[in-house]
C-alpha cells in the first residue's frame, strides 16, 4: 500500500508523544523518519518505530533526553546522547557545531551513548543547507555485529555509516554521499524479510559463510552476516568508523569486553568545515558544478533506467516522485508499524491504516 508523506508524519507523531517524547522532539524525530521514507531509505524511515518500541519498553532509550555537551574546547565539541533519541542528538549537536564552524572555521564533534542516530545524511544535509561541509563516521555499541570482515565470515563490525556532505550551487543540489558500509543497510534487509522478496545479488554470509541473496539469514539465529561493499576497501572503511567514531567518542568500539544489551548505540565523529574559510566561494561553486557536469556526461549504457547521478541525487529524485505517489509500506512493515503504536495505547484513528 502506498501512504501520503502526510499519513506517515502522522502516525509517527502519534507513536512518539503516546510513548512519551514531547511535541518539539516528536517533531525532530517524526520529520527524520518521513525524510528517510521520502528519500527512499525506508530502513530508517517510520518502520524503526517498532524496534524503538521495544527499546522504549526495556528502557534502552529515553524519551525527552536531550544531549549535553561534555567538552567544549573551541573548535572541539564534545556530546553525551544519554541514550536518547539520536535523531536529536544528532540535530541539536549538529546544529551547534555548524554554528560554532561559523566562528572557527571548523568544527571537530562528537557524540557517544545516542541511541539510533537514523540516516546519517540527515546531519551532512543540515550542514550543507548551512553552507558547510561536513565528513561523519559512525559506530555502532550494545547490537551484535552484523558485518564480516574482508575474508572473514562470522561479523565483527556495525554496519558503521559514513557520510561526506557539500553544499550545493545554484545549479546541482547538494553532494551527499551517505552509505552504511556493509552492502546494504541492516533495516534493508528488515524491509526485504517483512516483504518477503531476496536481493538481486548475494549480500550477506549464511553461518557457514555462503554469499546468499536471501535476507531471512539476518533474522533468524544464529544469524549470518552482511557482507562489507567493495571488499577489502570497505571492510577497512568499517574498521576506520569503528576506530574514529569509537575511540575519540569516548562511547567505545564493538570488541566483545562491552557490554551488548541489544540495542543499537551510536557514536560519530564529525568534522563541520566551513569552505569560505578555505577558498573562495565562487570558485568552489564554479569547480563543483564543472566536475559534476563533466562525471554525468560520462555516456550510461542505459540512460533512462540507469543514468549517472551525482550523490545525494537519487535521494532527491525518489522524494518528488514519492511526494507526488506516495511511499510503498509492505502489509508485513505496516503492521509492525500499528503493533507498536498500539502498544502505547495510540487508538484506531492515528494509526497508519491498512488497506481495506
Ligand atoms: P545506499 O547503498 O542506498 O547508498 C546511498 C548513497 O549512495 C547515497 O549517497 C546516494 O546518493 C548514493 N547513490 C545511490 N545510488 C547512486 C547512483 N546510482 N549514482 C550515484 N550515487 C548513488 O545506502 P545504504 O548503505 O543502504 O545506507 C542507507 C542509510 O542507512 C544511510 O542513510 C546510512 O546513514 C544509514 N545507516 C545508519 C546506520 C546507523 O547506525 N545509524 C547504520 C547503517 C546505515
Amino acid at each position: 500500500m502506498r501512504y501520503t508523506a502526510r499519513q506517515i508524519e502522522d502516525a509517527a507523531r502519534h507513536f512518539l508523544t503516546a510513548s512519551g517524547s514531547d511535541e518539539y522532539e516528536a517533531d525532530i524525530v517524526a520529520r527524520h523518519m518521513l525524510e528517510a521514507n521520502l528519500r527512499g531509505h525506508d530502513s530508517h524511515g517510520i518502520g524503526m518505530t517498532a524496534m524503538y518500541a521495544d527499546y522504549l519498553k526495556k528502557g534502552q532509550l529515553k524519551p525527552n533526553t536531550p544531549p549535553t555537551i561534555e567538552q567544549d574546547r573551541g573548535a572541539v565539541l564534545q556530546f553525551n546522547g544519554n541514550l536518547g533519541y539520536g535523531q536529536r542528538a544528532g540535530y541539536e549537536a549538529t546544529k551547534i557545531a555548524i554554528e560554532r564552524a561559523k566562528e572557527t572555521g571548523v568544527c571537530l564533534y562528537t557524540i557517544k551513548h545516542s541511541c539510533h542516530l537514523g540516516r546519517i545524511g540527515t546531519y551532512g544535509e543540515q550542514a550543507a543547507a548551512a553552507g558547510m561541509v561536513s565528513i561523519h563516521f559512525v559506530n555502532i555499541n550494545q547490537y551484535d555485529p552484523l558485518v564480516a570482515p574482508y575474508c572473514g565470515s562470522a561479523a565483527r563490525f556495525g554496519t558503521n555509516p559514513f557520510c561526506c556532505a557539500m553544499p550545493a550551487t545554484d545549479k546541482h543540489g547538494p553532494f551527499i554521499l551517505d552509505f552504511a558500509t556493509s552492502i546494504v543497510a541492516m533495516g534493508k534487509t528488515r524491509v526485504a524479510y517483512l516483504a518477503k522478496k531476496p536481493f538481486d545479488e548475494p549480500v550477506m554470509l549464511t553461518t557457514e559463510g555462503v554469499p546468499t541473496t536471501d535476507p531471512s539469514v539476518m533474522w533468524h539465529q544464529p544469524r549470518g552476516a552482511l557482507m562489507a561493499f567493495a571488499k577489502h576497501k570497505g571492510s577497512g572503511l568499517a574498521f576506520a568508523c569503528e576506530l574514529m567514531a569509537g575511540l575519540l567518542s569516548g562511547g567505545g568500539t564493538i570488541q566483545p569486553g562491552h557490554s551488548r544489551d541489544g540495542s543499537i548505540v551510536n557514536n560519530m565523529t564529525a568534522f563541520v568545515i566551513d569552505p569560505a574559510v578555505l577558498t573562495d566561494m565562487d570558485f568552489l561553486k564554479n569547480e563543483m558544478d564543472a566536475m559534476i557536469d563533466y562525471v554525468k556526461s560520462s555516456p550510461a549504457p542505459d540512460p533512462v533506467n540507469n543514468p549517472v547521478l551525482s550523490p545525494g541525487e537519487p535521494e532527491r529524485m525518489r522524494r518528488e516522485d514519492r511526494l507526488a505517489h506516495g511511499v510503498e509500506i509492505s502489509e508485513g512493515e505496516a503492521l509492525a508499524i500499528r503493533r507498536a503504536a498500539e502498544g502505547f495505547g495510540v487508538p484506531e484513528e492515528h494509526l497508519l491504516p491498512m488497506p481495506c
